[in-house]
Parts: structure tokens; C-alpha cells; sequence
């Protein structure tokens, strides 16, 4: 409708310019050169189009369009061909410089030596720009522009990116580009560059990143080779749709992408709108001439406009109104000049570009399809407008312009761009790459009703539980692949490439990793990680010592059995020798009667029990309440307790040093002391993080243990976990320590009950998720992890996984401390059983005595040993019998018998009627019988 009433308002205009013309002088010729390479193009319509439409709009002027087509590169003929066109007729006001770069240089050079106005409307690489010049460009000048499309990369957040270029000229200009890294907040792990060559064929410049982690790719071609150099990469693999495109031609949504039939993400700039209303109205005047001139080999589709046909609009309009408005205060006349003679210039060229670049084209924004024009004093545009589109041509995202450099506006806002992003998610199929391995992912066992388990049913563990819940917490679909290879990713120096979970998130066979899968600095640089799920540090995995392995002798051990049989032996010859001293020392023989001073006898006591007596109290510590007077028997007395004070001295030191070392002994209590030694051999997984973490330690310790490992043979290096678990509890003599992660470690010692955990942490880490690098969604995973870990699912998680579903019953509680620092009764039990034999023994001696008495009563007493047993017998059994009586010799009492025979029935009828009445009965005897110390009977 409004290009109708625009048309309506042209015809009014063109109507009212003739009825004037009529009236006035006639108009000044002004003739506009302009070089194309091709017989019917775009940029020709668009130039004539504004030549006639601004022919039409006043009367003071006649323009007149002077379209010519020069081969490409004649830079020679081309120049004639100009000289030619400046020398005759009314000669030249300005000249449109052609596409090739070398022509345009010589005839901007021809314009300089006469003034004409040089008007450019390309990217001229090697441009010399002068100032106070007739030279001017309304390409963008690439120093800004190439700033923009850094700014704009830097937005799109890559990492790691690899730049193709054509040519070394382009490179110079993607200097802007490179530049990003200087931009506030970039981030960068690599920019790598790769020319691209000549062509046709790109593939062996391709190649170059096939097996690597870059897919963030730059592609800085001529338009009209971007189809074969995606299709090439298709090809080659490189437009999965995990790879992110950046073309950086301005033209590129001239080419139809969808015959790539990718998803691949591919980004494109340009500097014109095509959906805008102006655009699309001098469009429509193009189509006009184009129809009116019978020109129809032209594509003038919406988006087949190319942006040097924009440029020659908005240059051939800019550059007639200032020849129109600045003739108001000079009067503007060509002159025809000759190349020949460069004295003679024309006096109105310099005017007109001065012009131009003093007001721009801020005020008449409508009539430019590019946007608002300025140009610094060099004639370089400074002002235009980057449209970023992705993927559909008129997919606009976002838009830049010198005039705020740091910042992209997006068209969409965030939360938009997010929630598509988001919906896009939720309808997919989220693959989870993982790998087999207790307790973070098992195969279930298989159902009681004999159902065939499929898909994700066939699997069970923590890791599932995890995404399941993540998944819950997200509202996304996902299937889990489980990789054969157990691999996790350690990236291979040789082939410069990485396996395992890391290789399928790198070739995006996979979108999230998960296991048991350590976040390392490495991978760091090639995949995402969430945020850590589980902490967790390197830790000896180590065997108890044994039961079996106390010894109950182990008092036996602070001296050795030579020791042993000399001392025992030293206790017997000490006792014999002692009592001959004492035999020979005078002061050992005693009066047996202190009363009586004049003693016949005399008396020693050191008989060979009562030496052996002393010999043992002192050697056991206890001393002896028998006491040597001699001076010979003291002497040998003292030293045989000096003797024995160093001997049990020694043996209760050693038995302290003999206990700790027992417990203590063979054992390992941190990394130094398995670095120390060389007897027990240490080995890690082979392929993990654990083994990396050693092999590429700077520290010391960490150095000589790696070496210690690297050098073992049999290889120290298990495929799994499980199988290093298994070493260290089939080898003999605890003899193998393993190093794993405390977390798997916990895990195995939970039900491996002669396992334990030894020592702290060695480092300390974490296990996340993966992701593709610069994955859309991370953030929603990890603001789910956080939420998962605040309400405590996942330390739930842990204890479903670690402690209630086991196969195998738990170990007891073991105090930290552990029993290896208390004495076990193992260790002491040899001192338990000395003391049962011994008591054991004192029995039967005690045994032996009494049955001795007894039978020495029955003599005594004249009666049957039974009868004496008996009687003595219940006596000794008899607890609350405490006193026992003097009885008279048997003889005594027989002769009293004689006095008084039925006291002495008495007294065998009270024995053989028990202690009670024999108290009764005694008494009775002993009046007849007045005391006998040497009578023997008990009484109460
Ligand atoms: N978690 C380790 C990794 O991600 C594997 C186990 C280990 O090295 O101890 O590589």
C-alpha cells in the first residue's frame, strides 16, 4: 500500500518537474561513469535506477548513467576506457570504481590526478586512504568491521575455534577477528588458522580438524564459494550437527543453505535488512526499471540482493544529492579534462566529496538502504549496521554498530532465545553416555518372572538415579548408551585424540557423560563439566593385618629361647649355690629359741625351698620375706637381685617394643611410607585420572612413586577397579596397595571387610557431568544438581547405592582408631595360659599334699585311709571352718587311752562323726592331754 502511495506521490513529482522544466534554463549535462564486469547486473540496475529516479526529482541537472563493461583484471584497457570517457563530451562528474580491486586502484588513481570523485562501493584490502582525498568508500571500513564480527564471535561464547581462510589478504583483515581475545571477558582455550587453498577441492584443508575437538569453525571465503566448502565438509563429516558455522561474507544470504540439508549451526552476517520496509520499496523500483528496460536475467529476489548492489543505491544517491544541494552555494559544471594532462583538474571534485563526508547521510536515513553513512576524514565509512542471522535467512538475532563497539543487541531477548531452546530440548531424546562399573552403573539382575529386561531396565545404579532425578527436575526425556570400552577419556599423545565417554561427547555421539568420571583440567579444556555431584580424594586401598597373625607367645618374644634356658637354668644354680653360702655363712645358723640364751642347737633356715623361694620372688620383682643375714649370703643375695633387676628391666622393654612393633609391623600408613619402601608394590587404575594425577605431578614424592610404578614389573596397572581390589586382596603377605579414588574406595571397603582405606587424601577432586563444550542447557543442569544436592537426594543417593543395596552383608563398626592399637587377647594369651597351668599345677600338688596327709593321719590315727579322707576332707570343704587345732600325737593320746580308754573311743567316735562334734571331743582330749606343738590336728 505504501509503495503505491509512493509511486502516486513520484508521478505528482515527475509531472510538476516537467511543467517547471519548461520554464527554465536548460539543464547542466552531468555524466556518472560506471565500470561493471558483467553485461546485466544488479549493481548496473541499481545504479541506473538511482540515476533516472534523481534525474526525474530536480531540473538543474541532467544525470546521466554511464554504464560500461571492462573485463575483469584489464586494468590498461579499463583505464583508457576511462580517460576516454573524461576527454569527451561534457566529460565526467564522478566515477563509480569497478569490483576487481587492481582497476579500481588505477582508475582511483586517475580520479586523483584530475579530481574526479572516486566513489567505491567495495572492500578494497589494500586500499592506501589519503586525506582531503576525492577518493571515498562506502564498503565499511574493515578495520570496524572486522571489530564487529569479533565482537560478535566473542557473544556466541566459543572457546576453541578454528579459522579458514581463502587468502593471506583476507587474513590481514580477520586480524579484527583474531583480535577477540583482547576483548573484555573472552575467553579462549585455542584460535587455530587454516588456509583453506585455492580450490576447488577444500578437503585437504578440512581434514586437518577431522579426530580433533574443535567444531566452533570461522569461514572467511568468497560467497560463491561457500556451497562447495560446506558440502566438502558434509562430506568430511564436518556439518553433524553438533558443529557451529561463522561465515563472515557479507553476501552469504544470497546462498540458499538448505541444499545442505544440515542442522549444523551456521551463522551468517550482512549489512542490509532485507525484511525492511525500505528496502523492500527500492526493491520494487529496481523490479520497475529492470521490467521497463526488458532486463531479465537479473535476479531481484528479496534475498539475492547483493550488498554491493545496496551500496551502489545508497553511494549513487548520496553522491547526486550532494552534486544537487551543494550546487546551491557553487555552481557545478563537468569539464572534459585529459589523463594526459593532469594540470588541469576539475575544480568541483574535491567540493563534492568534501561534501559528502561533512553531512553523511544522517538526515535522510530513509533514503539509504545500509543504514546511516559517515565517513572519517579519509573517506572510510565509520558507520553501518552488522544483521547477525542464524540459520533461516531471516532468522535475525542480532544487530551491531560502531557507534556502541562493545555490545551486541539481540533482537530476541534472552529469555526467549532460552525458552526455544528449552522446548527444543524437552521434545528430544537426551543420550547419556556411561560405563559399567559398581556402584554407579550395574547390570540389573535379571527379573524372578523371567521378563527380558530392555533399554535403560537393563541397568541400574547411581549414575541412573541420578539422571533420573535430574531428568524429573528438568522434565527431559533421556536413554542411556553404555560404552564396552569402560573408557572414560585420557587423551593419547600419539594419535592427538581422546577416547572413551570424552571421545563421544567430543563427536557428540553422546550429550552427558556420567560415572565415576573425575573433572581433570585436561578434559576441562575439551568438554563441559556441571557442577561437581561428589568429592572425593586419591587413597591407599590397603589389607588389615591378619588374626591369624597375633601371637600368643608374644611375651615369649623379648628374649630368645637361649636366653629363655639360661635364665631358667640361672635360677636353679643360683638356689643351689645360694644355699651353700648360706650352709657356710656362720651368720645364717640362728638360734631357733631367742628366749633362750644359751641355745644348743642352732638353726638355718636356708633350706633348698626357701632358696628357691628367694631366687624366684626376686627375678619376678616380688621379693621375698626371707631375708639372708650373712654377709657372704647378702652379697650373693644383691647380686642376684641386681642380676635380676636388669634382666626383667630388659624383658619389659622389649616386650613393649616386641608388642608395637607387632602391631605396626609390615604396616603402611600414608603414600611416604610405600615411596620408602620397595617390598610393597602399588599400582593404580590403568587409563584413569589417578594415574594421570601421578604421571604428571610435579611433586616430589608423587615423582618417585610414578617412577617406582612405571618401573614395576609385573605391571602395577589394573584394568579396573575391581581387578585392583582383587590384587591387593589375593596377594600374599599383603604385598600390593592400590591407589583409587576414596569414593570407589568407600564403596569396596563397605562389604570387603579385610579391606581398609589407609591414610588422608592425596589431592582432592570432584566427579561431575559432562557436556559438549559451551552446551545451551548447563546451566539448567547445574541449577537441577544444586536443587538435588540442597534436598539431600543425592547423599540419599549415595546411601542407597554405597550401604542398603549390597549384595553382601556389611562389615562391623570399627572404631577409627582401630584395634591394632589395644593389646588383643591374642597377643597376650600365652600369659592367660602360664597362669592356668601354673594354677593348674598348684592344684595338683595341693592335691598331692593332702592326699599325703591323709595318709599320714590314717596312720597316725589308726584308721582306714578312707575314713581319714573323709574326715579331712569334709573339714577342707568346709569354708566356714577357719581355725584348725594342734591334735596330740596319736601316741600321746593312745597312752592317755590308757587312763581314760572312753575318751579315746571318744575321740575316734568324734573323727569319724564329723568336724562338729570333733571340736566338742578334742577339747575333752586335750585336758588329758596337755599341749603338744608338735601335734598336727585341726580344730576350730
Ligand atoms: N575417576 C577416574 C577417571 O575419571 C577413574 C578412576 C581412577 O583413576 O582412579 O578417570
Amino acid at each position: 500500500m505504501k509503495i503505491v502511495y509512493q509511486n502516486v506521490i513520484w508521478l505528482v513529482l515527475f509531472a510538476a518537474y516537467n511543467y517547471i522544466s519548461l520554464a527554465q534554463d536548460p539543464p547542466i549535462e552531468f555524466d556518472i561513469a560506471a565500470f561493471f564486469h558483467e553485461e546485466n547486473s544488479q549493481a548496473k540496475v541499481a545504479f541506473e535506477t538511482a540515476i533516472s529516479k534523481m534525474s526525474i526529482m530536480q531540473k538543474t541537472f541532467s544525470f546521466n548513467a554511464r554504464s560500461h563493461v571492462i573485463p575483469e583484471g584489464d586494468t590498461f584497457a579499463s583505464n583508457n576506457l576511462l580517460c576516454n570517457l573524461m576527454a569527451s563530451g561534457d566529460g565526467l562528474g564522478g566515477v563509480i570504481c569497478p569490483g576487481g580491486p587492481k582497476v579500481a586502484a588505477i582508475m582511483e588513481s586517475t580520479c586523483r590526478n584530475l579530481e574526479i570523485p572516486a566513489v567505491n562501493i567495495n572492500w578494497r584490502p589494500s586500499a592506501s586512504f589519503m586525506n582531503e582525498s576525492v577518493a571515498i568508500n562506502f564498503y565499511p571500513y574493515p578495520k570496524l568491521l572486522f571489530q564487529g564480527l569479533g565482537v560478535i564471535v566473542k557473544n556466541l561464547q566459543w572457546r576453541s575455534i578454528v579459522i579458514f581462510y581463502e587468502n593471506t589478504e583476507n587474513l590481514i583483515a580477520l586480524q579484527g577477528v583474531l583480535k577477540i581475545q583482547d576483548y573484555d571477558g573472552a575467553k579462549y582455550n585455542s584460535i587455530i588458522l587454516k588456509e583453506l587453498g585455492p580450490g576447488p577441492d577444500y578437503r585437504s584443508a578440512l581434514k586437518q580438524i577431522q579426530n580433533k575437538t574443535e567444531y566452533r569453525i570461522i569461514v572467511d571465503c568468497k560467497t560463491e564459494h561457500i556451497i562447495d566448502i560446506l558440502s566438502q565438509a558434509k562430506e568430511l563429516k564436518l556439518l553433524e550437527p553438533h558443529f557451529s558455522y561463522f561465515l563472515t561474507s557479507l553476501d552469504a544470504h544470497t546462498v540458499d543453505l538448505s541444499v545442505l540439508d544440515t542442522t549444523a549451526n551456521i551463522t551468517t552476517v550482512r549489512i542490509i535488512n532485507p525484511e525492511s520496509e525500505h528496502f523492500q520499496y527500492v526493491l520494487s523500483r529496481w523490479k520497475q526499471y529492470a521490467d521497463g528496460h526488458g532486463i531479465t536475467d537479473v535476479d531481484l529476489d528479496q534475498y539475492s540482493i547483493k550488498t554491493e548492489t545496496a551500496l551502489m543505491h545508497d553511494a549513487i544517491d548520496m553522491f547526486l544529492r550532494a552534486v544537487r544541494d551543494l550546487n546551491v552555494r557553487k555552481k557545478i559544471e563537468p569539464a572534459t579534462l585529459d589523463c594526459q594532462n593532469s594540470i588541469f583538474k576539475w575544480e568541483r571534485g574535491f567540493d563534492i566529496v568534501a561534501f559528502m563526508m561533512e553531512r553523511g547521510y544522517e538526515s535522510e536515513t530513509s533514503s539509504s538502504i545500509t543504514g546511516p553513512i559517515r565517513f572519517d576524514s579519509m573517506g572510510r565509512r565509520r558507520n553501518f549496521t552488522i544483521y547477525v542471522v542464524e540459520g533461516n535467512r531471516d532468522d535475525l538475532i542480532a544487530k551491531w554498530n560502531p557507534d556502541d563497539p562493545k555490545v551486541v543487541q539481540f533482537l530476541k531477548s534472552e529469555q526467549d532465545r532460552n525458552k526455544a531452546l528449552e522446548k527444543k530440548w524437552k521434545e528430544g531424546t537426551v543420550i547419556v553416555a556411561s560405563i559399567l562399573g559398581p556402584p554407579y552403573l550395574r547390570k540389573r539382575k535379571p527379573a524372578e518372572d523371567g521378563q527380558v529386561l530392555e533399554g535403560d531396565d537393563r541397568y541400574e545404579g547411581f549414575s541412573m538415579d541420578l539422571i533420573r532425578a535430574l531428568a524429573h527436575e528438568l522434565g527431559i526425556k533421556f536413554r542411556f548408551e553404555v560404552l564396552e570400552s569402560g573408557a572414560r577419556g585420557v587423551y593419547d599423545k600419539k594419535t592427538k585424540s581422546w577416547n572413551g565417554l570424552v571421545r563421544e561427547i567430543l563427536d557428540r555421539r553422546a550429550d552427558l557423560a556420567i560415572c565415576d568420571l573425575t573433572i581433570t583440567p585436561e578434559r576441562r579444556d575439551v568438554v563441559d563439566f556441571s557442577t561437581p555431584f561428589m568429592r572425593l580424594g586419591i587413597s591407599i586401598l590397603y589389607k588389615k593385618t591378619e588374626a591369624k597373625d597375633a601371637d600368643m607367645y608374644a611375651f615369649l618374644n623379648p628374649f630368645s629361647l637361649d636366653l629363655w634356658v639360661y635364665s631358667a637354668t640361672l635360677v636353679l644354680g643360683i638356689t643351689v649355690a645360694f644355699y651353700f653360702v648360706t650352709r657356710l655363712s656362720p651368720d645364717d645358723w640362728e638360734n631357733p629359741h631367742p628366749c633362750d640364751e644359751e641355745p644348743e642347737e642352732l638353726e638355718n633356715i636356708w633350706d633348698l625351698k626357701n632358696c628357691l623361694w628367694l631366687t624366684l620372688g626376686s627375678i619376678m620383682n616380688q621379693g621375698c620375706d626371707l631375708i639372708p643375714k650373712g654377709i657372704s649370703s647378702r652379697m650373693a643375695a644383691a647380686m642376684w637381685w641386681f642380676f635380676a633387676i636388669i634382666v626383667t628391666n630388659s624383658y619389659t622393654a622389649n616386650l613393649a617394643a616386641f608388642l608395637t612393633n607387632e602391631r605396626s609391623q609390615g604396616s603402611i600408613n600414608s603414600a611416604e611410607d610405600l615411596a620408602k619402601q620397595t617390598k610393597i608394590k602399588y599400582g593404580t587404575m590403568d587409563g584413569g585420572s589417578t594415574q594421570i594425577f601421578f604421571r604428571d605431578s610435579n611433586y616430589s614424592l608423587y615423582q618417585r612413586m610414578w617412577t617406582s610404578m612405571e618401573q614395576s614389573k609385573p605391571s602395577v596397572f589394573e584394568k579396573t577397579n575391581d581387578d585392583g581390589v582383587a590384587r591387593v586382596q589375593n596377594t600374599k603377605n599383603r604385598l600390593f596397595a592400590f591407589l583409587m579414588e576414596s569414593a570407589t574406595l568407600e564403596y569396596q571397603i563397605q562389604t570387603k571387610c579385610d579391606l581398609k582405606q589407609v591414610g588422608n587424601w592425596l589431592d582432592s577432586k570432584s566427579y561431575g557431568i559432562a557436556m559438549p563444550l559451551d552446551f545451551p542447557h548447563r546451566s539448567r543442569i547445574n541449577e537441577a544438581l544444586l536443587k538435588l544436592q540442597e534436598n539431600g537426594k543425592i547423599n540419599e543417593l549415595k546411601d542407597i547405592w554405597w550401604k542398603q543395596k549390597r549384595d553382601s552383608p556389611l562389615c562391623p563398626k570399627v572404631s577409627d582408631e582401630g584395634p591394632s592399637n589395644k593389646l588383643a587377647l591374642q597377643n597376650v594369651g600365652g600369659v592367660f595360659l602360664v597362669l592356668g597351668v601354673g594354677i593348674a599345677l598348684a592344684y595338683v600338688v595341693a592335691i598331692f599334699e593332702f592326699l599325703w596327709n591323709v595318709r599320714n593321719v590314717s596312720v597316725e590315727e589308726h584308721i582306714s585311709f578312707k575314713e581319714a579322707l573323709k574326715v579331712e576332707l569334709s573339714f577342707a570343704l568346709n569354708i566356714w571352718v577357719t581355725k584348725k587345732r594342734v591334735k596330740p600325737k596319736i601316741s600321746e593320746s593312745s597312752s592317755s587311752s590308757q587312763s581314760s580308754g572312753g575318751e579315746s573311743r571318744g575321740l575316734a567316735h568324734s573323727i569319724l562323726h564329723g568336724a562338729g562334734s570333733f571340736l566338742r571331743l578334742d577339747v575333752l582330749s586335750r585336758a588329758g592331754t596337755p599341749g603338744s606343738r608338735h601335734t598336727s590336728r585341726p580344730v576350730d
